[in-house]
């Protein structure tokens, strides 16, 4: 499956969306267009008319887009169906453990609460990618907004489960904002240096600081590398 990030909102919410194509069949979907207009020109830009909008949660910076590009490519919306009376132009609600056929790319949906209730992931097993949103970024969590830090705790050991060679995309660009917390935690670690280092050497040419594999980000964000849910609730508040 191929994968293009597209900016949105540049230089203030710096949100991610992202463009998946189907190599094998040609079918395509967009991943939280946040707005129409850079979504629809990558779209004609790689030549394809996305048939699914894939959703992580219902926030108008990951949704606003929804019905212009659903009338533009006549393209289904896909959420979890907690979020059916939020999610713009919702036709399909998923659930947990659910799957989904992008072509013959096949995803899985993990119910990830703590930013809303209601939040996924969009896993794609097979391309090794998992679409995040709000729930993870780079170097740092979503804020806690309708659910409760047990279950950011219980959400974030759960995308600790998927295969430490998965590659993430998150829903924005946040990863300078996430390394004074890293930096701090970490005691300044090698690791977490060379991290940022190379991820404002991409930043510099416009390029995404990501994807990381979840194996560095597990070592790296301090979210993530919390060992126990006691240290992980000290962090939250620090
Ligand atoms: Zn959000
Ligand atoms: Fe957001």
């Amino acid at each position: 499956m191929k994968i293009i990030t597209i900016l949105c909102r540049p230089g203030t919410m710096n949100n991610y969306a992202y463009l998946l194509i189907d190599e094998k069949t040609g079918t395509s979907a967009v991943v939280d267009p946040s707005e129409a207009a850079p979504v629809i020109a990558a779209c004609q830009q790689h030549d394809t008319r996305p048939a699914y909008i894939l959703n992580t949660h219902h926030h108008f910076d990951h949704t606003d887009g929804n019905l212009e590009v659903k009338q533009f490519f006549k393209a289904k919306v896909i959420g979890h169906d907690a979020d059916a009376g939020r999610i713009p132009g919702i036709d399909l609600p998923l659930k947990d453990g659910d799957t989904f056929s992008l072509g013959a790319s096949q995803a899985q949906i993990i119910s990830v609460d703590g930013h809303t209730l209601g939040h996924i992931l969009w896993y794609f097993p097979g391309s090794k990618a998992v679409f995040t949103g709000d729930m993870l970024f780079n170097l740092c969590i979503g804020g806690i907004f309708e659910g409760t830090p047990d279950q950011m705790w219980q959400s974030v050991q759960k995308l600790k489960a998927l295969p430490d060679d998965t590659l993430f995309y998150p829903g924005h660009e946040y990863t300078l904002y996430g390394a004074r917390e890293a930096l701090y935690f970490s005691h300044n670690a090698p690791e977490v240096v060379a991290y940022l280092d190379n991820a404002r050497h991409r930043l510099e040419q416009d390029l995404p600081a990501g994807p990381i594999t979840l194996e560095i980000e597990k070592k790296c964000n301090p979210y993530l590398s919390a060992s126990t849910k006691e240290e992980f609730l000290q962090r939250l508040q620090h």
